[in-house]
């Protein structure tokens, strides 16, 4: 990103285009899905159960991947944002899911989500049906390894440019995409550090969470030895009231990426992370001659889900 890059004087920033992953505008949970849903097709599964916020892009992703395979797909849907406004409710991810066909259950906020899934389970069992449910964001170890083999693919691409690559930056959110990413790092002995910016999750919980999960991920992947903590790092400075507001920043980190890049990041996550990785390099966080990565993790669907948020 060389416009970038020489409006913020530095560090050099790169991009990863997992919003180009191909699944109906793409995304991070598409790496994720690719071993989901093979485990689920070994299975012998009909159907896809997933669980998610209304504007989950997770959700859009899974069906995406149930159309192109033939599957069913329930998507559990939870009120989470507090009034929410009618593109939020209809437009974006939501009428991309009934494009792609799946059938949408809506649940209130606050809902035990991990028990409407096995609920939803139930109903396709009694129905003559096979559910496989995935949990909220893919994020268990077997949905982790799509970003062990992120990872992985970073350190090639970066040795086919020539380049070190210091540091990875992303949303975090359920967890799974920066375990797979510090578990693959590590588990190859690289030095790429990785810094995910919490989308509603303080850096506490997040971190916990992360390092549970890399360990599991570590343990799946056959690794020897207790998983390294060293490379868990989140932060919770961006992400303003709560998980789905809007920020002040966000806009301007939507704004200037589409204006200086002509990418377009999504107000939930991506466009979070970018307006911290841009907060942390104007406080001089970072060596100017660093390379960056930041993982575009995908979401733009949900740009026309928050129109009101961008009105001029
Ligand atoms: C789900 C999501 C994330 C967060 O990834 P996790 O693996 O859930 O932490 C980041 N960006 C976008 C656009 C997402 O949809």
């Amino acid at each position: 990103m060389t416009r970038l890059s020489d409006r913020l004087g530095g560090p050099r920033l790169w991009i990863k285009r997992d919003d180009c992953t191909g699944l109906a505008t793409g995304g991070n949970k598409t790496r994720k899905l690719e071993y989901l849903v093979a485990d689920a097709v070994s299975q012998g599964a009909d159907t896809l159960i997933t669980l998610g916020a209304l504007q989950s892009n997770h959700a859009r992703q899974t069906a995406a991947a149930a159309a192109k395979l033939g599957l069913k797909c329930v998507l559990i849907l939870e009120e989470r944002v507090s009034q929410p406004t009618d593109a939020y409710r209809h437009n974006g991810n939501i009428l991309l899911d009934r494009l792609l066909g799946a059938t949408l259950k809506y649940v209130p906020r606050d809902t035990a989500m991990v028990e409407a899934g096995e609920r939803a389970a139930d109903d396709v069992r009694r129905a003559g049906g096979k559910p496989y449910v995935i949990p909220t964001g893919g994020s268990n170890p077997i949905g982790a390894l799509g970003y062990v083999g992120c990872a992985t693919e970073i350190l090639q691409q970066a040795a086919d440019l020539g380049i070190r690559v210091d540091r990875v930056v992303h949303a975090t959110g359920s967890n799974g995409t920066q375990a797979g990413l510090v578990a693959g790092f590590d588990g190859v002995r690289s030095s790429v550090r990785v810094l995910g910016i919490t989308v509603g999750r303080s850096r506490a919980v997040q971190e916990k969470g992360v390092a549970a999960l890399v360990d599991e991920t570590w343990a799946h992947l056959g690794l020897k030895g207790a998983a390294p903590h060293d490379n868990i790092e989140a932060n919770d400075s961006y992400f303003g009231e709560a998980y789905g507001m809007p920020t002040p920043a966000m806009r301007e980190a939507v704004q200037l990426l589409a204006e200086t890049e002509s990418l377009l990041l999504d107000p939930v996550y991506s466009g979070k992370a970018m307006s911290g990785l841009i907060d942390l390099i104007r406080r001089g966080t970072f060596g100017k001659d660093e390379n960056i990565v930041f993982i575009h993790t995908g979401g733009q669907a949900g740009l026309f889900a928050y129109e009101s948020a961008f009105a001029a």
